[in-house]
């Protein structure tokens, strides 16, 4: 596991804790105590206390009243026992019959559940956080950063021709290079910063309170060490040296919702692949070196294991489409598609990964990248895209042209 790793846990469930872990909190001074915090840290003191306590989650001014409820009830307790009351006890019954959010409660140390609940949300190979807790964390400080006006950069990296790494030196070697990458980025990041695993050779860094400039110049930094540098990883140097390349999105200048920033940030780094690799490229700043087209074919794709589906094409570029189907695709899934061309030209066929998925009526409509595309199909897609294009171009005189006739 790296060396340092962002704990699960925010800042006001970090001081919670420190307040619950004096030996035993005097049950009469706690309510003081709580109360003290949330005076500095905000009423998110109250969600965060009972989240941690009994894993129910509540808005804050819900939580606060639950907190007030809970203290009183321990008051009646302790009168009825003719002793004071631990407030963990005076929780417990208060969920279970005043309250009734319990029907079958367990119990169990804080510490223990941390743990089960951690290795939930860390990759086991790297030790970073996993993708899922990486989008809740990325949820969670898109908000803060909204409400507080700060701004807010996602960095992703993607190891640069790892299938050929894998190939030449075996998919150990080729383990100990990402636990070697996981650990550089960990390392070139901020203690407030997240590094996750966001996918296979793909990792994420969320900087909250970072701006573009800044975000840029970490993000080159870790990948200049790791080109320059023959990474150590464990024991031992690695087969051979790898690179990485980079997409830098960052809150409002690029995007204002979580999914969109990770739309930018991946079309930035797949434009730092497209300019040789081993680079980091800034979302805007990253030329559309392929257009897209509007235009609606027909296809069919499958998700592997499930029945194929029909889909119209929204728009279309050498990058990926866009595309709307009736059956519910999930943001990351891979499928295969093929594409029928108009006029009776062959299908394009290609493997293509959803990276945005949304409602629309009764159909969805996802945005996908190609991850696999064989050359004559690309070659098939590229004389249809600019056949299209010239197409588009002339339309308007011939619109011109029926006006006026
Ligand atoms: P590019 O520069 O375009 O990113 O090329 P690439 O070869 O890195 O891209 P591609 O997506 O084709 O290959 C990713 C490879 O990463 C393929 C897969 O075997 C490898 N990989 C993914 N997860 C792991 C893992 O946990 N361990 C190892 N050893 N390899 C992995
Ligand atoms: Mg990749
Ligand atoms: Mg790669």
């Amino acid at each position: 596991m790296p060396a340092k790793t962002k704990s699960i846990h925010s800042e006001v469930e970090r001081q919670i804790l420190k307040l619950l872990a004096k030996t035993t909190p005097d049950p009469r001074r706690i309510d003081s105590r709580i109360f003290a915090l949330s005076k500095k840290l905000g009423r998110e003191v109250y969600s965060d206390l009972l989240h941690l306590l009994c894993h129910l989650r509540f808005t804050p001014r819900r939580a606060e009243a639950h907190w007030d409820a809970i203290l009183e009830h321990r008051q009646k307790l302790s009168e009825k026992f003719g002793s004071v009351v631990d407030f963990r006890v005076a929780l417990l019954d208060y969920f279970i019959s005043v309250n009734q959010h319990f029907r079958n409660p367990k119990i169990i140390e804080i510490k223990i559940f941390q743990k089960t609940s951690d290795s939930a949300l860390r990759d086991e190979l790297t030790g970073l956080h996993n993708y899922r807790y990486f989008r809740s964390e990325l949820d969670r400080e898109l908000k803060r950063a909204k409400r507080s006006g700060s701004s807010l950069s996602l960095v992703l990296f993607d190891v640069d021709h790892f299938k050929g790494y894998n190939d030449r030196h075996g998919h150990l070697e080729g383990d100990r290079a990402l636990k070697a990458v996981a650990r550089a980025i960990q390392r070139g990041a901020r203690d407030s910063d997240l590094v996750a695993r966001y996918g296979g050779e793909e990792f994420g860094a969320i900087l909250p309170g970072v701006c573009k400039p800044t975000a840029c110049a970490i993000a080159e930094r870790i990948r200049a060490r790791i080109s320059r540098e023959r990474l150590r990883a464990g024991s031992g140097e690695l087969a051979a040296k790898v690179s990485v390349s980079g997409g830098v999105a960052t809150y409002r200048a690029d995007a204002g919702d979580p999914l969109a920033l990770i739309e930018a940030a991946d079309r930035a780094l797949y434009q730092a692949k497209a300019n040789g690799r081993d680079r980091i490229v800034s979302a805007g700043t990253e030329n559309r070196e392929f257009p897209r087209i509007d235009v609606e074919l027909p296809g069919m794709l499958q998700v592997f294991c499930r029945q194929p589906e029909r889909f119209v094409t929204e728009n279309l570029s050498e990058h990926g489409l866009q595309l709307r189907c009736g059956a519910p695709l999930e943001e990351r899934e891979i499928f295969q598609l093929r594409i029928t061309p108009s006029q009776g030209g062959s299908e394009i066929q290609a493997v293509a990964r959803a990276v945005r998925v949304r409602k629309k009526g009764a159909a969805f409509v996802a945005g996908a990248k190609f991850v696999d595309i064989a050359f004559p199909h690309l070659e098939r897609l590229k004389q249809h895209l600019a056949a299209k294009q010239n197409g588009k171009a002339r339309r308007p005189a011939r619109r011109a042209a029926l006006v006026t006739s």
